[in-house]
């Protein structure tokens, strides 16, 4: 069962100067959370947690976390500056980029953000572009399959993100000749996992390979970066991960691995998104029109634009019908948006109470990887974000897009002769 933070009453309050569709967060969740993620983990006198920008890369939301100790992990210019602007900057960057600009680097070094290599090809064009710094990282990748007890989670080997075993190794090795000083190691090999074996896994991997980067290469890491991946029950019959028992589990591998060669100081980071936010997000839109032709559709005002995940990967996000949370799930829907695009369904065959016209529908989970996926297809603007304060009161941390916002990067269009 999945309840929502707002009641219907709420919301008929907020839509008087907030008209739907829009991404409201609950801040009072989002702190206990992040509480609960350094409680979990304060075994591990390093510990720090990097919020994924990318995953709701809203100013106010990384002050929210950065009140709670966290950091940023930033993989674009354009996240770089928003960590610079929320005076969020060298340790607290962790720069985890790909196919990186050779201009991000520089940028990321100004900052004294943690840069996280992705590729050994990239210590000569940071050498060239901004110089190697001090605090280096680089992001491991050890191939083949990733299995947890026999289930296969995801394919390194298929994955275009970071370096070999032995690119690795070399890549310590000229870091270290480079005049690098305080070193890292970062992998991320699955995603939206709901097990509280997945950092433990990743752990003994990465703690393994730090024994051996020690072995061969006198190189000894001072942080590993279990990056993002802990994921969130988006089914309202799943169960959700445990973020103590996770904790747990990387701290035994870390007595058994880490600590009796002679490493028991390195400093766990974490880079999670979904984890940190998804759950104290909701998509709130109000039912516009039904439509009853082979099926039963109900349209409502948001669409794939504010919400892209469940027409991207077919991902489920539970849907509550405000104020009729006690009614029975009698009816068979398919809840459109009004995109020109057949799979702009939020969801298929969905068993819901039956939905009348002005009904304002929640739709679950979308505090991460939600607003930010948004996109203009159609013409359809950005929605607002909003924020649930502690205090029950309601403030806008981003307004709606507007038209002109739409039109202002089309240069001359008037002038341009045909
Ligand atoms: C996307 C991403 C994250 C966050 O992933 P979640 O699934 O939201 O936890 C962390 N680090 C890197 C490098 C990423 O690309």
């Amino acid at each position: 069962m999945k309840t929502p933070f707002v009641t219907k009453e709420q919301i008929e309050d907020i839509v008087k100067k907030y008209p739907t569709p829009f991404h409201i967060y609950d801040e009072k969740q989002i702190r206990e959370n992040a509480k609960k993620m350094y409680k979990a983990f304060s075994w591990n006198k390093g510990f720090k947690e990097y919020f994924a920008v990318k995953a709701t890369p809203n100013p106010t939301i990384l002050k929210i976390l950065h009140e709670c100790g966290c950091g940023t992990d930033c993989s674009s210019l354009a996240e770089l500056v928003m960590s610079e602007r929320c005076n969020i900057m060298g340790n607290d960057i962790m720069f985890s980029s790909n196919d990186t600009p050779a201009e991000e680097f520089a940028y990321a070094a100004k900052l004294g953000a943690t840069i996280n290599l992705d590729d050994i090809t990239h210590i000569d064009m940071l050498k060239e572009t901004c110089g190697i710094p001090k605090r280096i990282s680089c992001r491991f990748n050890p191939g083949g399959k990733f299995a947890i007890a026999n289930t296969i989670m995801d394919n390194p080997g298929d994955a275009k993100y970071g370096m070999t075993p032995e690119q690795i190794i070399e890549a310590y090795k000229r870091l270290k000749d480079e005049g690098a000083e305080e070193f890292g190691m970062h992998a991320f090999l699955a995603s939206n996992t709901v097990t509280n074996d997945y950092y433990p896994t990743l752990a003994k991997i990465l703690f393994e390979m730090a024994v051996k980067i020690k072995e061969e290469t006198g190189v000894k890491l001072s942080f590993i970066n279990l990056s993002g991946g802990i994921g969130i029950p988006y089914k309202p019959d799943q169960e959700g991960n445990d973020i103590e028992k996770i904790a747990e589990g990387v701290h035994k591998v870390y007595d058994e691995v880490l600590v009796p060669a002679g490493m028991g100081d390195v400093a766990i980071f974490t880079e999670s998104g979904r984890f940190m936010l998804a759950p104290y997000g909701h998509l709130v839109t109000k039912a516009i029109h039904e439509k009853h032709t082979y099926k039963e559709y109900i349209g409502v005002d948001a669409c794939a634009a504010n919400l892209m995940r469940p027409a991207m990967y077919g991902a489920y996000h539970h849907i509550t019908v405000l104020g009729k949370e006690d009614q029975p799930l009698d009816h068979k829907y398919d809840i459109t948006g009004s995109l020109c695009e057949n799979n702009d369904k939020f969801a298929i065959d969905r068993m819901l109470p039956k939905i009348d016209m002005g009904d304002y529908l929640v739709i679950h989970d979308t505090g991460a990887h939600g607003f930010a996926m948004g996109y203009n297809y159609n013409g359809r603007l950005w929605s607002a974000e909003l924020l649930l304060r502690e205090d029950g009161s309601v403030i806008q941390i981003r307004r709606p897009e507007t038209i002109e916002d739409y039109f202002a990067t089309l240069d001359n269009y008037w002038d341009i002769e045909l």
